[in-house]
């Protein structure tokens, strides 16, 4: 059994450079426990896409380290990934740049589960060898009709996409999904529909969540822990309810205002 407040993901002072010099990721260490959403907030530019980037081995890293489940996502050698890189997940900004314009909704969906046949996930167990049937209790998890299994991206509403990209994220009960602005690019009505989706998902199944936005107040919703980037850098962190706190960085006060007004 797991004990609560097990560590899934721990980074030790991570740094990523790119090729121009800019210097995007400076000393980052952070940790995310099991069952936990750490949200990270930060001004657009201050390397939360690249920090998520480098989480899901996208981008090299320069130094540091990166530890899911206490193992290093990269062999000794840094040459090849562990095998628990696939225990992590992503949705990012753009559900419809991750799915094939081509390919069936439901050959999207189930992908990962096609491909990582050993995976049993608790919720799928019973109908393992169903494919149709695992695609639908997935749509029902996720709130949409079982008929759009069957359509093209391209005849699925930006928030129905995203849905989408959520079922195919949690297919495989992965140890963490890595959200990087999931909701930016959706209708403001939208927005909050699939952030209580999310929190629902993650409070039912107790997959933790690294959330990444520049909305503080998406990011408080979320969040048990928030943690503020500026220029690559921690420059603040807390618990939900410290936020408010006078103790606050200046930064964090000046994304504070913005909330407020
Ligand atoms: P955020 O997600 O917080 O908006 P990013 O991680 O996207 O921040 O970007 C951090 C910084 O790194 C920015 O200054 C950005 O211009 C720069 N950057 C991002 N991607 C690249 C890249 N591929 N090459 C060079 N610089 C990049
Ligand atoms: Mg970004």
């Amino acid at each position: 059994m797991r004990v609560v407040g097990q560590e899934i993901l721990t980074v030790k002072n991570l740094s990523k450079e790119y090729v121009c010099g800019h210097k995007a990721v400076d000393q980052v260490s952070l940790t995310v426990n099991k069952g936990e959403c750490l949200g990270i907030v930060g001004e657009s530019g201050s390397g939360k896409s690249t920090l998520a980037r480098c989480l899901l081995a996208l981008e090299k890293i320069d130094e540091g380290e990166i530890l899911l489940k206490e193992k290093s996502l990269y062999n000794a050698n840094k040459k090849s990934l562990h095998p628990v890189r696939s225990e992590i997940q992503a949705v990012f900004q753009n559900p419809s740049a991750s799915l094939n314009p081509k390919l069936k909704i439901i050959d999207s969906l189930m992908e990962p589960l096609d491909f990582q046949r050993k995976i049993q996930p608790s919720f799928l167990m019973d109908i393992r060898n169903q494919r149709t049937k695992m695609a639908e209790r997935l749509f029902e998890m996720v709130g949409l009709p079982s008929k759009y299994l069957s359509y093209y991206p391209h005849e699925l509403s930006g928030g129905q996409k995203q849905r989408v990209i959520i079922a195919r994220a949690i297919s495989i009960e992965p140890a963490l999904i890595i959200l990087d602005e999931p909701t930016a690019s959706l209708d403001v009505s939208i927005q909050a529909k699939i952030l209580n989706l999310l929190k629902d998902l993650q409070e039912d199944l107790g997959i933790s969540y690294l959330f990444i936005s520049h909305d503080l107040a998406a990011v408080n919703f979320m969040s048990q822990r928030i943690i503020v980037m500026k220029q690559g850098q921690i420059v603040d962190q807390c618990s939900k309810h410290d936020l408010f706190s006078d103790r606050r960085h200046p930064y964090t006060k000046d994304l504070l205002h913005v909330f407020e007004a």
